[in-house]
């Protein structure tokens, strides 16, 4: 199968008080075409990082310090910001975790999702707002005209995610990164949006990267994982084999604390004791060590690498 994304070796810094800091080291990874990635852990792991960083979204503060992160063939460091602008957006959408971030409050949802469809779908403004209709339609919005005129704040949050999927799928992306699309919305809204995501994914074949701490959304969309730890990726397989056999001792313990109640909607993991490690003071050796009940002197000083277990199962751990 052909690779969508292709992430190599990528490195991303922030300018800081004490000067740079690594918020993601040394992350790889392939997204295939109409395949479903997705990337854990907890808050401040970088799984967050890493989709600014292919949507050239770092702010000043922020940078590629090295690697190389290649779309449909493109190596998105040769692109003018011109040009990214046209890619994102029409070829690579996101959505977040709260709509009210990319949603201009002054403007009506018309007006937004009218100028996106005509900025990258080449429309006039009858045809696009047609196609506004259409889109707002398909993601369950039962008054699409009348929602056009709305502004933003007048909506319910699920509403608002709605609009943001509309907005995102209306130029048909290759790519949908999605960052904690449901984090902020009730169990019922969170199956629906789930659902709407899985039917724009068969309808239009879209890669998408779901970005979450939540591995009961993974379990649900996900074809392969990454679990990412202070700023690495500690293991990655394919989805069965994640939760069949986890072999990290982090994935072991996020999957011990996936809440029954499937209400929990914080970083907190019961599973595992302590906290990540900031990135401004990242520990020696394994970066998990701190936490492990596992670790050995050889886990304090030295680092794993990600080292192959099967063809479709990488985890960086001494015990293997
Ligand atoms: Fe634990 Fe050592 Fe494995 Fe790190 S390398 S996860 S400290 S056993």
């Amino acid at each position: 199968m052909d690779n969508l994304l292709e992430v190599h070796r990528l490195q991303t810094v922030f300018r800081s008080d004490r000067g740079d800091v690594t918020a993601v080291d040394e992350v790889s990874f392939k997204i295939q075409l109409g395949e479903t990635i997705g990337i854990v852990g907890e808050s401040g792991c970088g799984k967050s990082v890493t989709s600014l960083s292919i949507m050239s979204l770092l702010g000043k503060e922020g940078r590629i310090q090295q690697g190389e992160i290649w779309f449909n063939g493109t190596n998105l460091a040769e692109l003018s910001e011109t040009e990214l602008r046209l890619l994102r957006g029409k070829e690579i959408a996101m959505i977040f975790q709260e709509p009210m971030t990319s949603l201009n409050p002054v403007f009506t949802i018309g007006n937004q999702l009218i100028e996106t469809i005509r900025l990258h779908m080449k429309l006039n403004r009858k045809d696009a707002k047609s196609y506004a209709i259409e889109m707002l339609t398909k993601v369950g919005i039962s008054r699409p005209e009348a929602i056009l005129k709305e502004y933003p704040h007048t909506l319910s949050g699920g509403m608002r995610q709605r609009v943001m999927i509309a907005i995102a799928l209306a130029c048909k992306p290759k790519l949908l990164i999605a960052d904690e699309p449901t984090t902020a919305l009730d169990v019922t809204v969170q199956a629906q949006i789930l659902s709407l995501m899985k039917l724009l994914r068969e309808e239009s074949g879209a890669s998408i990267m779901l970005i979450t701490h939540d591995l009961g959304i993974v379990a649900e969309m996900a074809d392969k994982v990454i679990v990412m730890y202070a700023g690495q990726i500690v293991e990655e397989a394919d989805v069965y084999s994640l939760f069949e056999e986890p072999l990290h001792p982090y994935t072991k313990g996020l999957l011990q604390s996936i809440p029954g109640t499937g209400d929990d909607n914080n970083d907190r993991l019961f599973g595992i004791p302590g906290t990540v490690p900031s990135i401004q003071r990242m520990p020696q050796g394994c970066r998990f060590h701190t936490r492990c009940e596992y670790a050995t002197e050889q886990c304090v000083h030295e680092q794993p690498q990600l080292k192959t277990i099967s063809p479709n199962h990488h985890v960086k751990c001494w015990l293997y």
